[in-house]
């Protein structure tokens, strides 16, 4: 058993490693760190690998990042609501696939809420709209108000004040495309940890603590985690105070407020955009509501639900077949 330098305390033991090279590498990218571990047959190539890795994350960033105004996202998102834009082959597959899970998870996932984020002012020093200024920014919120044609690739937004937020999944379409990159550079093996979000591929099974929501070193599980994505969304770690009262920056689309901070979600998915959707999601739906729609879809998913001073585990059985130890209790 090799145990692997400490990927931001998460990421606990290597159980098989079948690569004869192993090398680590960290980067800040997309506003968060990224590390590669990588098991390759040489040193060599496990570099090149890394190298290609991190070029198809920075490419990415150039696309979405709300940050830099001359990202793709942020020319759509200036774009002139009567003329409309037109889309590059990646975003269009990537807004084709987020649109996908907007209307599967009804809405509970919704980056087009950009409006509200505006309202609340997230990415400033935070204010609780009026009434009238939420509704008119829900007016304006959704993905499915947009214009976002696959076929023609054509976007439009609905208003001056309409835009989209890549921030619930840009860090998995990221770890997808650097999972393909360094597989497709030789990379035999890899364990990637952008900024909390984990994936796993090849020969390789590792063993992932799942932080408490509100503890981030300390492990309230462990999950063997072989050609699996992890995701955990919370409250806990970014929120605006406004008059002594924190919101979380995860916002219900469907009523337009900051869900309250009730505990924390993790997906394991194979997919690492979707492990990163269906966490947004899910956290926005609430245990309950969220083991309702789980049933039946086959995702290993954990629900961290404060109690009093404790939080309470309830997960499906896909997420029970991946406990280090067998489950006393599962949640379905
Ligand atoms: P995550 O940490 O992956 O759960 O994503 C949270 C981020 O996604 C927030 O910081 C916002 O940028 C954005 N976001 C907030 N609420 C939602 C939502 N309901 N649907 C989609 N994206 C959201
Ligand atoms: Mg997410």
């Amino acid at each position: 058993m090799l145990k692997l330098p400490a990927l931001l305390g998460l990421v606990a033991v290597l159980l098989g490693h079948s690569a004869p090279v192993w090398i680590q590498r960290s980067n800040y990218v997309m506003g968060t760190e990224l590390t590669f571990a990588v098991g390759a047959a040489d040193r060599g190539t496990g570099l090149l690998a890394t190298e290609a890795g991190l070029q198809v994350v920075h490419r990415l960033e150039r696309v979405l990042s709300d940050w830099d105004p001359e990202s793709e996202l942020s020319r759509l998102n200036q774009s002139d609501p009567k003329a409309g834009s037109v889309m590059s082959g990646e975003l269009t597959s990537l807004l084709g696939l987020v649109l996908e899970w907007t209307r599967k998870t009804r809405g509970a996932f919704d980056p087009g809420l950009g409006s509200l984020e505006d309202a609340w002012d997230v990415r400033g020093s935070g204010r609780v709209p009026s009434r009238g200024n939420l509704d008119s920014a829900l007016a304006i919120s959704g993905l499915l108000r947009f214009e976002i044609d696959t076929i023609a690739r054509r976007f439009t937004r609905p208003d001056t004040g309409s835009w989209i937020d890549a921030g619930g999944f840009g860090k998995g379409a990221a770890l997808n495309e650097a999972v393909r990159a360094l597989q497709a550079n030789g990379a035999e093996a890899g364990i990637l940890n952008f900024g909390g979000q984990i994936a796993v591929f090849g020969d390789t099974t590792v063993v992932v603590d799942v932080a408490r929501p509100d503890a981030r070193l300390s492990s309230a599980l462990s999950v063997h985690i072989h050609n699996l994505s992890v995701s955990t969304s919370s409250q806990s770690e970014r929120f605006i105070e406004v008059d002594g009262v924190r919101y979380g920056h995860i916002l219900d689309p469907r009523t337009g407020s900051p869900v309250l901070p009730w505990g924390s979600v993790t997906v394991v998915h194979p997919d690492p955009t979707i492990a990163d959707i269906l966490s947004t999601a899910l956290f926005v739906m609430g245990p309950a509501d969220g083991m309702e729609w789980l049933q039946g879809q086959g995702i290993a998913a954990l629900f961290q639900v404060r109690s009093g001073d404790h939080f309470q585990n309830i997960y499906t059985r896909e997420f029970s077949h991946l406990l280090d130890h067998p489950p006393i209790i599962s949640g379905e």
